[in-house]
């Protein structure tokens, strides 16, 4: 039938149009680009986390700087205390008193000593991320470079193309004017899920999935009223 053998056709032209836009895609410069695209990205969020680590670690050292700063006043006070003591007669010194300020004073230098610690533990951390966000930066730097450059070598694969791509899209728009805009727009709706949407069918089997159908489809096909699919693919059925 006439306008099975011209869908079949359309169908040839368009596949040839497919693959030969696949190929021009598929090349090594195009899969370095899809490459590098990724790898900007993925650096991108790392970059992202670790400068908003850094952002809430500032933040916590700030309160710890405050606590510090606290400690040293309590024990800026505590010294005075001790130092009134320590000129006292021996008749007025109150031996537990002193104790008590001595062990409170300790305790407050073991205190801040030990925020100090923390202090210097964060700011090495935060200073050991900036140098590997910088290093991250540095190289993402260079990728960004070698992107450009070879974003435009292909452009220039996909312009040498063109002239063949131009040729084939006129085929499969000349092979559409065959083709009713019914059949026309159900082809395009099963290419959505399948890159070939007609198949033969053939001994009552859809060449398309391999299905053998009812016998009666190639009736119903022949008939020639309306569009028959496939009941297992979905994809136009016709015969040859
Ligand atoms: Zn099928």
């Amino acid at each position: 039938m006439e306008q099975w053998n011209q869908l079949w056709e359309y169908q040839q032209k368009d596949m040839a149009l497919d693959q030969f836009k696949a190929a021009l895609k598929d090349t090594p410069t195009r899969k370095r680009l899809v490459k590098l695209q990724r790898y900007l990205k993925n650096s991108q969020k790392k970059v992202n986390n670790m400068e908003a680590r850094a952002l809430q670690m500032q933040g916590e050292m700030q309160s710890i700087e405050k606590q510090y700063a606290g400690l040293e006043a309590e024990l800026e006070e505590l010294e005075k205390d001790i130092s009134y003591y320590s000129e006292c007669d021996d008749d007025e010194l109150d031996a537990e008193q002193a104790k008590t300020l001595i062990k409170q004073a300790t305790a407050v230098v073991n205190k801040s000593g030990k925020l100090k610690e923390d202090l210097q533990s964060m700011h090495d951390e935060v200073e050991q991320a900036d140098k590997t966000v910088r290093e991250l930066l540095q190289k993402m730097l260079s990728a960004k470079k070698e992107y450009d450059m070879l974003k435009v070598e292909h452009q220039k694969e996909l312009d040498s193309g063109s002239g063949e791509q131009q040729a084939l899209e006129n085929a499969v728009k000349e092979a559409a004017q065959n083709i009713s805009p019914e059949i026309l727009a159900e082809y395009n709706r099963i290419k959505g899920f399948r890159p070939n949407p007609v198949a033969i069918l053939e001994n009552s089997r859809c060449n398309g999935c391999n299905m053998q159908l009812p016998a009666g489809v190639s009736g119903r096909i022949l008939k020639g009223d309306g569009i028959v699919t496939c009941e297992n693919c979905g994809r136009i059925l016709i015969v040859l």
